[in-house]
């Protein structure tokens, strides 16, 4: 996630995000977007809901964005599993600050802000898995806005590559600066 990583910029596993058009096709380097490895034998396919501001107010995903890319079998499954991991954590996180720790600030809190607390709460018992996220980005990611798509590469050498495949996007940027429009 951008924001996530732009927050972790200068501590470590910073990603290089290129952010394309939404309606742009991807097309990528024919190497596994997490090993690197040479004509990986299938693809890895992520499902992403769509980001916004709204996201965090409402919880709930726009439109999902489906990007499929090059990755060998055994890391395919490995970016999945670390993305169900992932946001079976979040979920679990989430559901015990509502539950379980909720009750205890329940009443001293004005009725009319009770939505807000609780986010605020399930937000703040986050935290550490977003720290965690930071310092351990997954090789591939994928944002999805109404607009645009930012694609997040751990490797640097891959999402220059990547960058270079996708010129003829309307736009293509690179860590947030435009390269063509
Ligand atoms: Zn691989």
């Amino acid at each position: 996630m951008s924001l996530i990583s732009r927050m972790g910029n200068g501590i470590m596993a910073e990603s290089t995000d290129i952010n394309l058009p939404r309606a742009h096709q991807a097309r990528f380097p024919n190497r596994c977007v997490v090993c690197s490895h040479d004509n990986p034998a299938s693809h890895v396919k992520l499902v992403t809901g769509t980001l916004g501001w709204w996201t965090w107010l409402l919880w709930c995903w726009g439109k999902p964005f489906i990007v499929q890319a090059p990755a060998c079998r055994g890391c395919a499954w490995k970016l999945q599993a670390w993305r169900f991991i992932n946001l079976f954590m979040t979920i679990a996180i989430a559901l015990v600050a509502v539950w379980l720790v909720w009750p205890y600030f329940k009443d001293s809190v004005p009725r009319s802000l009770h939505a807000l607390a609780m986010m605020g709460l399930a937000l703040v018992c986050l935290l550490p898995q977003i720290v965690f996220e930071v310092f351990f980005a997954r090789p591939f990611d994928v944002t999805a806005y109404s607009e645009s798509v930012d694609y997040e590469f751990t490797s640097e050498d891959y999402a220059i590559d990547f960058a270079m495949l996708n010129l003829d996007a309307k736009h293509v940027k690179i860590n947030g600066e435009i390269v063509q429009s």
